[in-house]
């Protein structure tokens, strides 16, 4: 006789402090803001998921938070898949241009070949212009005096007012509004909807509130990380903190180096690194490398000394 298996009745999932939420927008640079439009599943789901695919028999880690803790220390991944989640953003172009190269999300975005581009751009405060980084080609590093901040700013205001102009003048003269934009500044906000699921949302924070990610695309991942995530999924927002957020990777050749210095030996880990390529002199002065540069900053972090 075939076996007869009984199912509970389920309830629609529901997560009381994103629904406190819902809609209300977070507001991020001078004109954006990131909201919640719409989500599925919760901490709850990861672990009904991860149970199905376990079976019987996982009773001892199948505790929900040590269980995602475990799923996300080892990577793995399709539980988190079970979650998704529907925002709506709003954007400076520049700032977009970075975050669509994540391709794992459904996005549709406002049309500014049918509708008039949206007449608000990102501005700078004078206190806020970023000077060029010096030891990495992508980055900024320091502010500039205000008074040179506030020619910059009113440059800025004077390109904003040009742009929208003779943007309008166009529109006005009946270009078709697909050839009209083409000289708006990237600073123009768009709007777009972007639903993702959780796992690879998770990898776009890792990404995006890394320090080493563009400050104004920082701002919208920290808030979808601390105000949103944080509230839908609370459990795998801890461990992603612990496991990817705060945590570090070291190479092989970098764990060779740690267990000579706490060792205390530091010269056999100098004389290791110059055998690696890490260190080499250009007139007495210690020429960049990337790779050591890098190393050098977990060891700060670590306040761990350095050899060399
Ligand atoms: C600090 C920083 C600097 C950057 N600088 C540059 C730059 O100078 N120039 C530049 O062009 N980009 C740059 N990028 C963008 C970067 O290269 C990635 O395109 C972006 O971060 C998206 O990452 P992803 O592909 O992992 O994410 P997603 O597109 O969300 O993909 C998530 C994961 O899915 C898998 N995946 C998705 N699509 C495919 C596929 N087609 N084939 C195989 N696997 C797939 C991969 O495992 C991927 O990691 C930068 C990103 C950061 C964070």
């Amino acid at each position: 006789m075939e076996d007869e298996k009984t199912f509970e009745k389920l309830e629609p999932i529901r997560v009381k402090a994103l629904d406190d939420i819902l809609g209300i927008p977070f507001k991020v640079l001078d004109d954006g803001f990131v909201r919640v439009v719409d989500y599925l599943g919760s901490d709850e789901s990861i672990v009904q998921a991860a149970r199905v695919s376990y079976g019987k028999g996982t009773k001892q880690i199948s505790q929900d938070r040590g269980l995602i803790r475990y799923l996300l220390r080892h990577r793995h991944t399709t539980p988190f898949e079970m979650c998704e989640i529907k925002l709506h953003i709003r954007i400076p172009m520049d700032a977009w241009r970075q975050w669509i190269r994540h391709r794992t999300a459904n996005v549709n975005e406002y049309s500014t070949r049918y509708s008039l581009a949206i007449e608000s751009a990102q501005t700078t405060n004078s206190d806020q212009w970023r000077m060029q980084a010096t030891d990495n080609k992508q980055g900024s590093s320091g502010l500039f005096d205000t008074e040179l901040g506030k020619e910059m700013t009113e440059d800025e205001r004077f390109l904003h007012e040009k742009s929208r102009e003779i943007y309008n003048k166009r529109v006005e003269q009946g270009v078709a509004r697909e050839q009209a934009r083409k000289d708006l500044p990237l600073s123009t906000y768009t709007e777009a909807y972007w639903k993702i699921d959780l796992h690879n949302l998770l990898h776009f924070l890792e990404l995006r509130m890394e320090g080493n990610a563009q400050l104004e695309i920082r701002e919208y991942a920290n808030t979808i990380g601390r105000e949103i995530v944080k509230r839908w999924a609370p459990i795998a927002w801890e461990a992603f903190e612990e496991y990817a957020l705060n945590s570090k990777e070291f190479s092989g050749f970098e764990l060779e180096l740690i267990s000579l210095l706490a060792n205390g030996k530091g010269d056999e880990a100098k004389s290791k690194a110059a055998d690696y390529g890490w260190i080499s002199y250009k007139d007495d002065k210690l020429k960049f490398n990337m790779e050591r540069w890098e190393f050098e900053n977990k060891m700060n972090d670590l306040e761990i000394q350095i050899p060399w």
